[in-house]
């Protein structure tokens, strides 16, 4: 079902569908990435783990109104989705303090936030992400006030009905990155992937990291962790 190949990023292939040009191939790929790419490595198996994952949450959000690119998985490794142009935004919403924001404020570890916290973060690579605010977003993006008003509440929505989700699993949501794109009516959806690489999930009764904070830090191992998380919510589905 592929044809030209739009874009490579560090974890996944961007092709245009060879059936219909309106739509596009993700390619899971099994490269993982941290701290901006200065840490890599692959793992067999993390591409198929993340497609099956991500193929999963998508349907449940959109049982749940809401929309985004995700049409279907295609196979092991790759799944069909609508065109959309990224923004260049990431939106993290946190339940708890950990990784980033515990360095940046000065937070003690597992602070809760209620109700959580979004964060806004510019998606560039040469400048390392950095955390914008509001405005800072009208200003690189093109989205206009209103839309970024219901970017962060989609965000907040997403985050009430996945910790639903995962805690049913067992898993503690304790926060995760959201990307956005822009259809070419105009709409903005949901993009991207929802996987552990772009969650923290923490096991309900032990604390345990069940994420690509097991990469990051060197703690465990990615693949066994990842299955892990599959198998709870093959369970669940
Ligand atoms: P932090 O800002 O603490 O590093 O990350 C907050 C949350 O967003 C974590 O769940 C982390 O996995 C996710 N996140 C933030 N930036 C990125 C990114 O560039 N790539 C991925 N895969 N996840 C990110």
């Amino acid at each position: 079902m592929k044809a030209e190949l739009l874009y490579e990023g560090k974890a996944k292939k961007v092709y245009r569908s060879s059936t219909d040009s309106e739509k596009l191939v993700l390619s899971y790929k099994n490269d993982a990435t941290a701290f901006n790419g200065k840490k890599k490595e692959s793992f067999p198996g993390k591409g198929r783990l993340n497609n099956l994952i991500s193929s999963l949450i998508f349907p449940y959000l959109h049982e749940r109104g809401i929309k985004s690119h995700f049409m279907k998985r295609l196979n092991e490794t790759e799944q069909l989705v609508m065109e959309t142009t990224i923004i260049p935004m990431e939106v993290v919403v946190r339940n708890l303090a950990t990784g980033s924001i515990t360095k940046r404020l000065g937070l003690r570890e597992k602070t809760p936030f209620s109700p959580p916290l979004v964060e806004l973060f510019y998606k560039n690579d040469d400048l390392d992400d950095p955390l914008i605010n509001d405005d800072h977003a009208l200003l690189l993006t093109d989205v206009i006030h209103k839309e970024l008003r219901e970017i962060k509440a989609q965000a907040l929505e997403i985050n009430t009905v996945l910790t639903e989700f995962f805690q049913s699993i067992n898993l503690k949501l304790v926060d995760f990155k959201l990307e956005f794109g822009r259809l070419p009516n105009g709409d903005i959806v949901l993009s991207d992937e929802i996987s552990p690489d772009t969650c923290r999930l923490w096991d309900l009764k032990t604390n345990e990291k069940m994420d690509k904070d097991v990469f990051r830090q060197g703690t465990g191992d990615l693949i066994t962790v990842y299955e892990q998380i599959l198998q709870r919510l093959e369970r669940r589905v």
